[in-house]
């Protein structure tokens, strides 16, 4: 605290990201990240575009990657967003379409920058719970609202919503704007983007950090009616013009467009994750069934807490939230078959 600091800022409860040692030689589960390398196409075309125009400023439109998505997706340019990370885009959101008169609505236990991205906006929300079995149900969001967002899967959870509840959402709500966060759509489940032709109020955001293993490079989507995207863009030219640098530019055209690597490296990663689940089952775990690239667990004896700093004190970092609701579970990033190897290894010193 500072007394420099205006009283606003003061009053703010910033987002706390997952633990990002430097070098530690940890297994590092916790912050959802992929574990395979990005596809060598993508690092070629970074190095390649590491020269002498980086002195100039990027393309403020970023034409080429939007035509990438958009031809990727079967949607035209004006339909699709870029930023620095689905969470710049994410806070743009909350701006641009959840600052109403009425709340807007998400879930108890979601996605916790929801709550920051409302504190530092001012925008009032309702949380809905999720039922005893943390399922997100859709029925308790058809009331008065001024926007509503989940992750699908949800996150921490990892469980899934199909589209079809989805769309019936999305068709009811025709008030206001319905945002899904498809951060982990890739590992299992099925986009909403095609409901964006149907449906003027649906914006789907969706980031490279995961299932295309650019979290360093910071670069997110969001697509939906060309008139969402033109709301976007003007909050986003009312703050940086150029969210998304030149290599992250390149980068990203080259990521979406090596389409045999993404497919390759999200499967090998559900394999691992169906494999785990198996094991940890036999091992005295309790798990829901997940569509993302990590697992939701919990432990009959053992307590959440305890295994988290046990886990640790042999080198494998997995997350924690110690909130109401989730404090019996931990939040565990599925890695490669090595990483799942050496988790599994010392959950069998650690157990009972
Ligand atoms: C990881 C994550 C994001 C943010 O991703 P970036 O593109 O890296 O900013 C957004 N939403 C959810 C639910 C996430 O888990």
């Amino acid at each position: 605290m500072s007394r420099y600091w205006s009283p606003f800022i003061r009053a703010l409860t910033p987002y706390v990201p997952g633990e990002q040692p430097v070098n530690s030689g940890l297994v590092k589960l916790n912050t959802n990240e992929n574990p395979y390398a990005p596809s060598p196409k993508v690092l070629k075309a970074v190095r390649s575009h590491a020269d002498e125009t980086l002195r100039l400023y990027p393309d403020p439109e970023m034409k080429a990657l939007k035509e990438a998505i958009a031809a990727y997706y079967g949607l035209a340019s004006s339909q699709v967003f870029v930023g620095n990370g689905s969470d710049e885009i994410l806070g743009l959101a909350f701006l641009t379409f959840f600052k109403q008169t009425r709340p807007i609505l998400f879930p108890d236990i979601t996605y916790s920058f929801y709550r920051v991205y409302c504190d530092i906006f001012q925008i009032k929300a309702t949380q809905i719970p999720l039922s005893k079995t943390f399922d997100i149900q859709l029925v308790d969001y058809q009331i008065p609202n001024g926007g509503i967002i989940f992750p699908n899967p949800n996150a921490p959870t990892g469980k899934l919503l199909p589209l079809s509840a989805i769309k019936m959402l999305v068709q009811k709500n025709s008030a206001s704007v319905v945002i899904i966060d498809e951060a982990y759509i890739d590992f299992g489940g099925e986009s909403a983007v095609s409901l964006i032709q149907a449906f003027p109020n649906i914006l789907v955001v969706q980031t490279l950090s995961k299932s295309r293993s650019l979290a360093g490079l910071r670069v997110g989507m969001a697509m939906g009616h060309a008139d969402l995207i033109q709301g976007l863009d003007r909050s986003k030219n009312s703050f940086n013009s150029y969210p998304l640098d030149r290599l992250a530019a390149v980068g990203a055209v080259a990521a979406i467009k090596d389409d045999a690597y993404f497919q390759d490296t999200r499967h090998r990663i559900m394999k691992t994750r169906d494999q785990t689940v198996a094991k940890l089952k036999t091992m005295g775990f309790e798990i829901s069934a997940s569509a993302a690239n990590f697992i939701f667990i919990r432990h009959k004896q053992v307590g959440a807490g305890t295994l988290f700093n046990r886990l640790r004190d042999k080198g494998i970092l997995v997350r924690y939230f110690d909130k109401p609701r989730i404090n019996d579970y931990l939040r565990v990033t599925i890695g490669t078959s090595t990483d799942m190897e050496a988790f599994f290894a010392a959950l069998e010193q650690i157990l009972p």
